[in-house]
This record gives structure tokens, C-alpha cells and sequence, in this order.
């Protein structure tokens, strides 16, 4: 049997070898009470084990090698945090373990214990033929309730790990949820392709100066367009020409300096995709809403949530414009249901979770899983995969998790820590 030292971690955490008449090498009878908590930190493999050996009880360390040789190879000999190990799991005993202040560790050898099936579904899945994933022959049979476990799982690691992004952010901002949030939302204003802009505009225009004007839609029209870059040049419209002369003078006020206006891409976007339209659309919700963040916390309903985006009304000027002086056929420039959707889920979900998770707020996170279980499943590569796998989705918090599960375990073929790797490999 060839294999690595995590798939003996694994036979050893969950007992899946011949426990039939266990003794050590030196013949003393075996019992493991309990195999101990796996470590993924520095230090021995297992911490709070307990084990029988003859008639007495043991509690401490566990270490797992290869080989016995191991130990010694490992560095072990001369580290402190293994003096206190009563067991060495090895697969093969080529070497009695005797430490350095003369102790001899008890050993036990799992060399015929494995068995050749559990051995078999191992290797298939890890270095079998694959395609898209290392588990695509199985993961179809596998039961739903594992499934949703498993996703359900994989998903509040995604949270998690996006959250510390959030408290990040609200440290640099002094503990300013709504700014936070404000930059957060403005970033996925931008989608896919305008997101850094989006960002670095709402760095460089901060939330509370726009709360100033809360009262005059020119005036937050102009901040935004103005710091977006898209007011320097000269303008022909009467529309982007008032927005220009109040920038400049509010630009003056709060001492404003614009971002960069080639970094807004124009580029294979459908023209109702455009900045200008997004920045638009950005405007018409920073008036319509003030607060935003705080609104969030109070709307206990998705259609509530909803309404915040299908509410907002674009200045009438884009009704027959992409860009500032350039007419073009009318058309409605409001933000369509599927953006909207998205703007839910990456910013007002996660928003939800990263409260609830900050302030040990139960029903912020509940509310956040709950708003990701209503909204659609997103369309994308990897759902289509797993779809051709018999992984069939309907919501967002399933497209989700399954992002985060291809990303974070199938790539790099974690199979024995996740749990559609375990189902099918304890499978009998
Ligand atoms: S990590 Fe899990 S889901 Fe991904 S291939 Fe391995 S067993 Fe399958």
C-alpha cells in the first residue's frame, strides 16, 4: 500500500482498521477508549486521547508516522511537545521509539490492519482518472441529507473567511458599520468588471460627506460623477454641465480629488451595463436611502430587502443616454432583477452574517442563510459541473457552497477532510 500520512491520520481518527485483538509491539493488550482530537497545528498529530494498555489507562498524545524511523527523522527526539506522547500509530514498525530521557513509547502498528477496500476507494478517488473533480464517479450516490451537511458546512467557512475581510475594513473605518458598508456595496456596484473603481471612488468620497446632501439629488449626482472622474473634461448637455458646476464647487468645499477616469471599462459591456449607468444607478439609491446599513438590520423580509433596489429611480437624463452627450434610444436604465440579486448576495448577505458573527448575534447569521436560501442559484461553470455530476442546485446558498467546496477542497483534493470524502470512503 502506498499512500501519504494524512490517509493514517484519517484511518486512525476514525478507526477504520482491524480492531480485533490490538496490542502493542511488545505484545501488551490494546484498547483505544477514544483516538483524540486531530491537531492541524505544530505538536502531535492527536491531543486527548485515552488508552488502554494492559490494566492501565492513559491520557495524552498520539503520534502518527509512516514508519517508527519517522520519529526520529521528524525531528521529534529533541522537541519537548512530544514528551508526553503515549502512543505511536505507524503504519510500519522499522525501529523501537525510546526518547531521549530513556522512556520507550508503546507503538502500534497498523501494517494488515487497513482493509483493501477502504484502501481501494482511497486510492480510486484520489488518484484515479478525473475530469472535474476526484469524487465525479461517486459524489451522484451520495444522500442528500450528507450533502446538504456538507454544504451547509462549507458555506459558513465561505462566510467566515469573507467576514474577515469586513471586520478589516470596519476596523480601518474606526468601527463605521454604515461605511463599511457603504464601500462594500459600492464595489459591487461595480460587478465583475468595474468593482476596483467602484471601490476606490467610494474611498475617495466618503459616506458621510454624501449624508450631507442627502436633501439635493444634484448635489450627490455631482459627488459621484464628479469623483468618478467623468466631470473633468468639458461637457455639451445641460444635465452633465450643472452636475459639473457643482462638483467644482464641492469638490473645492471637501477638498476632493477625483479617481482616474480610464479605469472605468467601457469595454464588452452591454450598454446597460455601462459605469456611467451603474453610477447612475448608485446615485439614485445613496438619495434614496440614507442609512442604508442601518435599514438592513431592520427589514426582517426579502421582498423589504428587495424593495431598497427596485425602488431606486435613475435621474430621468439617462432614460435616453449611456454616456453624457450621447443620445440614444429610451430605454429603461432602472436595475434589473438579476443585479439586484446579486447586490443581495454579495453585500447584504454577507453583511448579515458579518454583524450577527461580530456582535454573537444569532439571528443576523439566520437571517443572512436564510435570505441566501431564497435567493437563485447563480449560473456559472462550476454549478454546471456539478450538475453534470448529479449535484443538482436551486439557490444561492447551494451555488455558494458549491464555489467554496470546488475552490477550497476538490482543487487541491481534500477529500479526507470533507464530508462527501468521508461518506465515500466509509461507504461498505
Ligand atoms: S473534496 Fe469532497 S467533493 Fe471535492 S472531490 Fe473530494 S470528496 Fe469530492
Amino acid at each position: 500500500m502506498l499512500f501519504p500520512e494524512d490517509f493514517l491520520h484519517y484511518v486512525w481518527k476514525f478507526r477504520l482498521f482491524d480492531r480485533a485483538d490490538l496490542q502493542t509491539k511488545d505484545a501488551e493488550e490494546l484498547e483505544i477508549l477514544s483516538a483524540g482530537q486531530h491537531n492541524s497545528d505544530s505538536g502531535p498529530d492527536f491531543s486527548n486521547a485515552r488508552i488502554r494498555i494492559g490494566d492501565t489507562v492513559w491520557a495524552g498524545n498520539v503520534e502518527v508516522h509512516l514508519s517508527s524511523s519517522d520519529w526520529l527523522k521528524h525531528g521529534h527526539t529533541t522537541d519537548n511537545a512530544y514528551n508526553n506522547v503515549i502512543l505511536h500509530v505507524v503504519y510500519r514498525d522499522d525501529e523501537p521509539l525510546i526518547l531521549s530521557n530513556g522512556r520507550h513509547v508503546p507503538t502500534l502498528e497498523l501494517q494488515n490492519r487497513i482493509p483493501d477496500d477502504l484502501y481501494n476507494r482511497y486510492h480510486n478517488l484520489i488518484f484515479g482518472n478525473q475530469t472535474i473533480i476526484p469524487c465525479e464517479a461517486s459524489i451522484g450516490s451520495v444522500d442528500s441529507l450528507t450533502l446538504h451537511n456538507w454544504l451547509t458546512r462549507v458555506l459558513v467557512e465561505r462566510l467566515e473567511k469573507r467576514t474577515a475581510a469586513v471586520i478589516s475594513a470596519l476596523n480601518k473605518n474606526r468601527g463605521d458599520w454604515e461605511e463599511t458598508f457603504y464601500q462594500f456595496l459600492a464595489a459591487n456596484f461595480g460587478f465583475k468588471t468595474n468593482a476596483l473603481p467602484f471601490e476606490l471612488l467610494a474611498k475617495s468620497l466618503p459616506q458621510a460627506i454624501l449624508a450631507k446632501h442627502k436633501n439635493n439629488s444634484m448635489q450627490i449626482e455631482a459627488l459621484i460623477f464628479g469623483q468618478a472622474g467623468f466631470l473633468k473634461d468639458d461637457v455639451v448637455d445641460e444635465y452633465p454641465r450643472k452636475l459639473k458646476k457643482e462638483y467644482e464647487f464641492l469638490q473645492k468645499k471637501y477638498q476632493l480629488t477625483p479617481i482616474e477616469n480610464h479605469l472605468w471599462k467601457f469595454m464588452r459591456l452591454r450598454p446597460q451595463n455601462f459605469p456611467t449607468i451603474r453610477l447612475a444607478q448608485f446615485a439614485a439609491l445613496v438619495v434614496n436611502s440614507n442609512h442604508l446599513f442601518s435599514k438592513l438590520l431592520e427589514i426582517r423580509d426579502v421582498k423589504g430587502l428587495r424593495d431598497l433596489f427596485t425602488d431606486i429611480k435613475v435621474n430621468h437624463y439617462w432614460e435616453n443616454h449611456y454616456r453624457f452627450d450621447a443620445v440614444s434610444a429610451p430605454s429603461s436604465k432602472n436595475l434589473g432583477a438579476a443585479s439586484i440579486d446579486v447586490l443581495l448576495l454579495n453585500t447584504l448577505a454577507l453583511f448579515l452574517f458579518s454583524y450577527g458573527k461580530h456582535n454573537q448575534q444569532q439571528h443576523y447569521i439566520n437571517r443572512s442563510l436564510q435570505l441566501l436560501e431564497y435567493l437563485p442559484g447563480e449560473n456559472n461553470k462550476i454549478v454546471e459541473d456539478f450538475a453534470n455530476l448529479g449535484v443538482k442546485i436551486k439557490t444561492a446558498f447551494e451555488s455558494q457552497a458549491l464555489l467554496e467546496l470546488k475552490n477550497c477542497y476538490c482543487n487541491y483534493k481534500k477529500c479526507l477532510h470533507c464530508g462527501v470524502g468521508n461518506k465515500i470512503l466509509k461507504l461498505a
